[in-house]
C-alpha cells in the first residue's frame, strides 16, 4: 500500500465526482491500523482521522500531534462519551436521544460545544444501527432537545447496504440526501442545528456516494490496505 499515492488518488476523485459548487472532505478511517500508518498519512497531509471505538480513538489522540481533527464513527454507548468529550471533533453516530443527552452532559462539562450527526437507516440489512426518519425529527421536537446546549446537530450520517446491486446503493443515498433536504428546509439554523453535512460513501461506494451529494466520504482499506483484527 502507497498510502500517499491512496490519498492523491482520493483527493482527486473527490475533484472529478462532486457536484459543482459542494465541497467534500476526505476522512482517514483509521481503526485497527497502528500508529505508523496514520503517522504516515499526516505526513501527507491527512487532518481528520475516524475510529469506531472509543479507547482507541483516545490512545491515537494522545499520541499524534493536535492539529488533527478526530471524528467516532461507531456505536458509542452513553458510559464511554466521557473519554472523548474534551477532544472529539465530530460524532457521526448518534442513534438516541439518552446518547444526546450524555454528549450534552459531558460537552458543558468540558466547556464545549460538540458537533453531532444523526445516524440515518438507510439499508436493507437488520443488523446497522441507526434512526428512521421519524425518530430523528422526534428528536429534534423533543423539549430535551431544545434546552441542550453542549451539543449542535450538523448533519447526518448513513451507511448503505453492503451489496454489489450498485441501484440499490443509489437508491439509499438518494434517500439519505433527500431527507436531509427536508430537514434543512424543515429547521433552518437555531443554537443547536446546523444542517451541512451529509457523512456516506467508503471505500466500495464512494463513487456514488460523492455523486449523491456526499460532503465526508470515510475511507479505511482503500487508503490503508485490509485491516487486520
Ligand atoms: C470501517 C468503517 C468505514 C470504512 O470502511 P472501508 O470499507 O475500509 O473504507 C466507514 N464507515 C464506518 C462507519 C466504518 O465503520
Amino acid at each position: 500500500m502507497n498510502i500517499k499515492e491512496n490519498i492523491a488518488f482520493f483527493l482527486n476523485e473527490i475533484e472529478s465526482l462532486k457536484p459543482k459548487n459542494q465541497s467534500c472532505k476526505l476522512l482517514a478511517v483509521s481503526k485497527t491500523q497502528p500508529l505508523k500508518m496514520l503517522e504516515e498519512a499526516y505526513l501527507h497531509g491527512t487532518r481528520i482521522f475516524a475510529e469506531n471505538k472509543v479507547q482507541e480513538l483516545a490512545t491515537k489522540y494522545e499520541a499524534l500531534p493536535k492539529d488533527i481533527e478526530w471524528h467516532l464513527i461507531g456505536h458509542l454507548q452513553s458510559n464511554k462519551v466521557k473519554y472523548i468529550a474534551p477532544f472529539v471533533s465530530l460524532v457521526h453516530s448518534v442513534d438516541s436521544l439518552k446518547l444526546l443527552e450524555e454528549i450534552n452532559k459531558q460537552a458543558l462539562k468540558n466547556g464545549r460545544i460538540i458537533d453531532c450527526l444523526l445516524q440515518i437507516y438507510i439499508a436493507q440489512e437488520e443488523t446497522k444501527f441507526g434512526l428512521s426518519s421519524t425518530e430523528a425529527i422526534g428528536i429534534f421536537e423533543s423539549p430535551e432537545f431544545k434546552d441542550m446546549k453542549g451539543i449542535k446537530i450538523t448533519g447526518l450520517m448513513g451507511m448503505a447496504s453492503n451489496t454489489t446491486n450498485q441501484t440499490q446503493i443509489r437508491k439509499e443515498f438518494k434517500s439519505l440526501k433527500t431527507f436531509f433536504d427536508e430537514l434543512c428546509l424543515q429547521y433552518p439554523p437555531t443554537d443547536n442545528i446546523n444542517l451541512k453535512e451529509i457523512s456516506m460513501g467508503m471505500s466500495s461506494d464512494y463513487r456514488i456516494a460523492i455523486e449523491e451529494g456526499s460532503t465526508m466520504i470515510r475511507i479505511g482499506s482503500a487508503i490503508f490496505g485490509e485491516r487486520i483484527y
